[in-house]
């Protein structure tokens, strides 16, 4: 109760602060009139959008409290009008929640997460030279830790079944050997 006005209502407004791993979820309850609740609803808001976003589970839990704290503002906005005491303070709204900065942070978190998505959804993957794809099916043999090709029908340590662009990019049961442009064969020694 700020300014004792009525109607009123109880409601429950979270805000998170996430950092990487770790998390807070800060719960705020009170009972307001729609005026006072809007203050408190853009300002636990506008702090969850801003700070919300920055952790791996605390990012799916922002986007509960969001929904959570969307959830009151309606249950505010059904009050009436608040009648109160001539005289009698109470919480300035202030600007919408989508003049304030965490808006913009987390629209631009949308933008630039929903654009990353999109374009690597939609380029196809770098193609390997044809020299790399040469490679393929060619018998390896080993010392140290240099990689030979060699005639499979001699002897050999394993036999090239696919291409990387990265060390850790081959199945995990094969070796993996750097090429001179930096791509790697896999090598399955099983053959
Ligand atoms: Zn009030």
């Amino acid at each position: 109760m700020v300014c004792g006005a009525t109607p009123a209502t109880q409601v429950t407004l979270r805000s998170v602060v996430a950092m990487a791993v770790f998390g807070v979820t800060s719960t705020f309850r009170g009972v307001y009139c729609r005026d006072c609740g809007l203050a408190m609803f853009r300002k636990r808001m506008s702090a969850t959008l801003l700070t919300g976003w920055w952790g791996i589970l605390h990012f799916f839990i922002n986007l509960g409290v969001v929904f959570g704290n969307l959830g009151e503002r309606a249950r505010l906005m059904r009050l009436g009008p608040p009648v109160r005491n001539p005289g009698a303070g109470f919480l300035n709204p202030g600007r919408p929640v989508f003049l304030r900065a965490g808006f913009i942070v987390s629209a631009a978190v949308l933008l630039i997460g929903g654009s990353f998505l999109l374009i690597s959804a939609t380029t196809p993957p770098v193609p390997f030279p044809a020299e790399d794809q040469t490679y393929i099916g060619e018998c390896a043999q080993h010392s140290g830790t240099e990689w030979t090709t060699v005639d499979c029908l001699g002897p050999h340590d394993g036999k090239v079944v696919s291409l990387s662009h990265d060390r850790g990019g081959c199945p995990s049961q094969d070796r993996a050997a750097k090429l001179p442009d930096g791509n790697y064969t896999c090598i399955d020694t099983s053959q």
